[in-house]
């Protein structure tokens, strides 16, 4: 077998009308240099005319191609259907943003030629990120690492490259919570790292808000562990305990002392206590069960509207 092996680019993209011509523009002379290439877009629901650009460039090169899913379905789902279509011996995820450079593909490539199957990237800590982006993305990554068992690399994003046989099991995976970087760490296979300077976004603004990073995260941690839910037990006790002595620690002071019972202040104190810790276990309970709930109907993660491949 003599043929060249073909390399998909994947690229999620949610009104990036205002990056498509740039990022498309960088990424020319590199994929000029590859002896066969597809590139994807996937048009997660984008409602500025990106998918028209798309359609715009495909007609000067054969090699784009793209999909458009029926709604924003999010960033991993979209991610998921270029996935489960590209065609290539390895393939490549990127932000359509240009936050990824392009210029480091070729060192994703010489790493794959090396016979690793997995090659993520890592961000070098960004000093133009906002200082709030900073640190909650390092609070998510201590967090994540504490409480789930598969492990989490401290600034990476989906920006790697995959071996077919890495792509052919992530494709099996179809829960309804995706989170790739969790699930890329969990396949296993030989992984090696490449770290890169980020850029800032090219243009329009980020499409994660507060609520979507912290839904991300959320369901980061809990797609992947159930330790939040054995915390819950020895919190329990923890307190159970607590009270148990404060209990022993009444009772003597109302035998052996003369100071009257403190009152309704402590027991007001400790039920309000007691019942915000219910409530909060009570919570993660829910986010388990309701995860359960959403798995069990088994609905597709995306929906296709059109394909142009
Ligand atoms: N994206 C998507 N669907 C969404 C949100 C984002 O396909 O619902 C794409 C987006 O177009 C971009 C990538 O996912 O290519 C990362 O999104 P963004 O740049 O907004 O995230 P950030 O870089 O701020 O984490
Ligand atoms: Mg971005």
């Amino acid at each position: 077998m003599s043929e060249q092996p073909l390399v998909s680019i994947v690229i999620p993209c949610f009104n990036e009308a205002g990056n498509i011509t740039e990022l498309y523009a960088q990424l020319t002379p590199i994929l000029q240099q590859l002896p066969r290439y597809e590139l994807l877009f996937v048009d997660d629901g984008s409602k500025d005319g990106t998918a028209d650009m798309v359609l715009k460039l495909k007609t000067g090169n054969e090699h784009i191609k793209l999909l458009q899913l029926s709604r924003n379905f999010g960033h991993q789902a979209a991610l998921k259907a270029g996935l489960d279509h590209a065609l290539g011996d390895c393939v490549i995820s990127m932000d359509a943003d240009l936050q990824h450079p392009p210029e480091i593909i070729p060192d994703l490539l010489k790493k794959w030629n090396e016979g690793y199957e997995v090659v993520f990237t890592q961000r070098e800590e960004d000093k133009n990120l906002s200082w709030m982006k900073r640190s909650t993305s390092k609070l998510f990554y201590k967090l994540a690492q504490k409480l789930s068992s598969v492990q989490l690399h401290p600034g990476t994003a989906d920006f790697r490259l995959l071996d077919r046989a890495v792509v052919d099991v992530l494709k099996e995976l179809d829960e309804s919570y995706l989170f790739y970087r969790g699930l890329v760490s969990w396949v296993g296979f030989k992984q090696v790292a490449v770290r890169y300077q980020a850029n800032d976004r090219f243009a329009g603004s980020s499409n994660y808000t507060y609520r979507k990073m912290l839904a991300l995260a959320l369901s980061g941690i809990t797609s992947f562990s159930i330790r939040p839910l054995q915390l819950s037990i020895f919190l329990g006790f923890f307190i159970a305990s607590l009270a148990g002595s404060y209990g022993i620690y009444v009772v003597y002071a109302f035998a052996f002392t003369d100071q009257a019972l403190p009152g309704w202040a402590s027991t007001t104190a400790s039920v309000l206590f007691i019942g915000g810790v219910q409530l909060i276990m009570l919570g993660v309970l829910g986010e388990y069960v309701g995860k359960g709930f959403i798995e069990g109907k088994r609905r597709p993660n995306y929906i296709i509207r059109r394909k142009d491949l």
